[in-house]
């Protein structure tokens, strides 16, 4: 499927709805960072997207986001892993990597701190599956505490907030709970934990305004910049 438009105008289109979204929870734009995923976009068009000021990047694989990486530049933006993290991938994702979204498990985190330059601090989200869907990723919120403490205790790591992935819905408006209660998670964890978890994670191309309208700080957007991904086998 063709997309409609040019890059640079859905890429302003997505903008102006953040924006808006921002504007209905209280807050200036500037409090909302666009991440485009750009999972099976060619990189030409990445480095176009990056051209036209886009300067946060997603991808949801290690191996996949190498190539692209190499393609692209390692320093043309930030990249961000925001799909789910093998252990045993972990050293290859701190060279590709400057946040990662999705640190669900004490032993990743382990990984993580382990394999870290001397000095280097890594921003890292903890991924919550809200939903309980099985097929997701994801932290039950019942450990997410517990969590949380071991790896604010890990060298190198700096837990910035909390990532979620809404439940596959019909309509944006039936994933608002979903946002509404990671807001609630964070700020529960905020006062046990005694420190600030700034950022949350959350909102896709057919749900980010939502879940701009329920306090995301970071919305991970592919389909409506770059239009519809071919189906993977
Ligand atoms: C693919 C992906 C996205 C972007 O999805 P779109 O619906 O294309 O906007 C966001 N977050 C994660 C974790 C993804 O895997």
């Amino acid at each position: 499927m063709k997309p409609e438009g040019t890059l640079g105008s859905r890429l302003n289109e997505v903008l102006g709805r953040i924006a808006g979204a921002a504007g209905r929870s209280g807050r200036p734009p500037g409090g909302v960072r666009l991440i485009g995923v750009v999972k099976t976009v060619p990189a030409e068009t990445v480095r176009e997207a990056v051209r036209l000021g886009l300067g946060d990047l997603g991808e949801n694989r290690v191996q996949e986001a190498a190539d692209k990486i190499a393609a692209v530049g390692r320093d043309a933006a930030r990249w961000h892993l925001v799909g789910h993290l093998q252990r045993n991938k972990a050293a290859r994702a701190l060279e590709l990597f400057d946040c990662i979204h999705s640190v669900d498990s004490l032993e990743l985190a382990g990984a993580l701190s382990g394999r870290l330059a001397p000095g280097r601090r890594l921003p890292v989200l903890a991924e919550v599956n809200v939903s309980g869907e099985t097929t997701k990723f994801g932290v039950a919120p019942e450990d997410l505490e517990r969590l949380l403490e071991a790896v604010a205790a890990l060298p190198g790591l700096e837990v910035r907030g909390l990532m979620t992935v809404g439940p596959a819905v019909l309509a944006p408006e039936l994933a608002r709970p979903a946002f509404a209660r990671l807001r609630t998670l964070r700020e529960q964890a905020e006062r046990t934990l005694g420190r600030a978890l700034p950022e949350l994670s959350m909102g896709m191309s057919g749900d980010y305004e939502v879940a701009v309208e329920e306090g995301s700080t970071m919305v991970r957007v592919g389909t409506a910049i770059f239009g519809a991904r071919p189906r993977r086998g």
